[in-house]
């Protein structure tokens, strides 16, 4: 083994330097495992840019991540070498409230692999055993970074309780958004409306079953899911985009009882927000934060199985000395990419 490995370091926001350190050592309880890939999501872009606050420079970016194990600390039982395996990015103090309730994705201490702590944009990464999930041999790598995002809209779906038989918009269809559609189906949901402005996430969107596809570029989103739904709205609407205008259309197509759930997130104001509609139709909101262990075991088993279709999700990928250009190449055109994946150095 290399006594050294390389990290992507953000130094300053835009700016990223491949820096050669100590590869570092598997303790009791953890392992280290070398990253073969790691997608790049809107929250890694929002910290390169320096939108997302609170982040602390230097910085590893990287939490949508799959690699294989190099070597084990003492008490590990669960993990090998050689064994291929996802991380759980949440990670969570163990002591506080929301810890306490089973709620580690709330936890007040800890926090996002590569936001609060360093991340795998990096050769190596060394992680407690419990945040290790091990993958079957026949999935991709590069393909598994994409079972986190999924289990963060695994875990969405659970809290608004999306079941058979209901009417459900999908507001954006970037990788969440498609998996926000995908997972809709399985739930026995329909019709499922998928919206966005992209004529290409659009033809996607459909090849992943969805219902009725609605261009928010050419069509009255309101009236079109209105004649989707034979005039009575939308049971549930997922909002996918992070768009803060959808919001008020949104609340306007849901049906009397319909439930919003709110996974894109932003930190602009909403415009012509009232809380009229919650009243008047007595709708339900619902936030969703992340994803709980709970979430990634179906996940794996949800993308191995087959049930859930990955392909075409990966628009482009580099190696882990061109990651600048890939965070060039993302900020320049964020609408018309999936999911970036950084590789193993040459
Ligand atoms: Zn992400
Ligand atoms: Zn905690």
């Amino acid at each position: 083994m290399d006594h050294l490995t390389r990290a992507a370091v953000l130094t300053a926001p835009r700016r990223l330097e491949l820096v050669a350190r100590p590869t570092p050592v598997a303790r009791a309880g953890e392992a280290l495992v070398r990253v073969a890939a790691t997608a790049v999501c809107h929250t890694d872009l929002e910290i390169y840019t320096g939108r997302h606050p609170g982040v602390r420079l230097p910085r590893v970016m990287g939490h949508e991540a799959a690699g294989v194990v190099e070597a084990v600390g003492p008490g590990v039982a669960s993990l090998r070498a050689g064994q291929r395996v996802i991380l759980n990015p949440i990670i969570a103090c163990g002591a506080c409230d929301s810890c306490a309730r089973g709620r580690g994705n709330l936890c007040r201490n800890a926090g996002l692999f590569g936001r609060e702590m360093d991340g795998s944009l990096a050769e190596h990464v060394v992680l407690p055993e419990a945040y290790l999930y091990p993958l079957p041999d026949h999935l991709a790598l590069a393909t598994a970074t994409l079972i986190e995002t999924l289990a963060t809209v695994r875990h969405a779906q659970v809290r608004a309780r999306i079941g058979a038989g209901e009417s459900v918009v999908v507001l954006g269809q970037g990788a969440a958004g498609l998996l926000h559609t995908q997972l809709a189906k399985l739930a026995g949901a329909g019709p499922v409306i998928a919206v966005s402005r992209s004529p290409a996430k659009l033809a996607l969107a459909r090849r992943m079953k969805a219902d009725a596809v609605v261009d928010a570029s050419q069509e009255d989103l309101v009236a079109a899911v209105r004649a989707a739904t034979a005039g009575r709205g939308a049971d549930v609407v997922i909002d996918a985009a992070g768009a803060p205008a959808l919001l008020a259309p949104a609340l306007e197509m849901l049906a009397p009882g319909g439930t919003l759930l709110v996974y894109g997130i932003s930190h602009r104001p909403v415009p012509d927000f009232t809380t009229y509609p919650l009243y008047f139709k007595e709708l339900t909101l619902y936030g969703s934060r992340a994803l709980t262990p709970e979430d990634v075991g179906p996940a794996i088993a949800l993308v191995a199985g087959g049930a859930v279709d990955l392909e075409g999700f990966i628009t482009a990928t580099y190696p882990l000395e061109r990651v600048a250009a890939a965070f060039e190449d993302y900020e320049r055109a964020p609408g018309a990419i999936l999911r970036l994946v950084i590789g193993p150095g040459a």
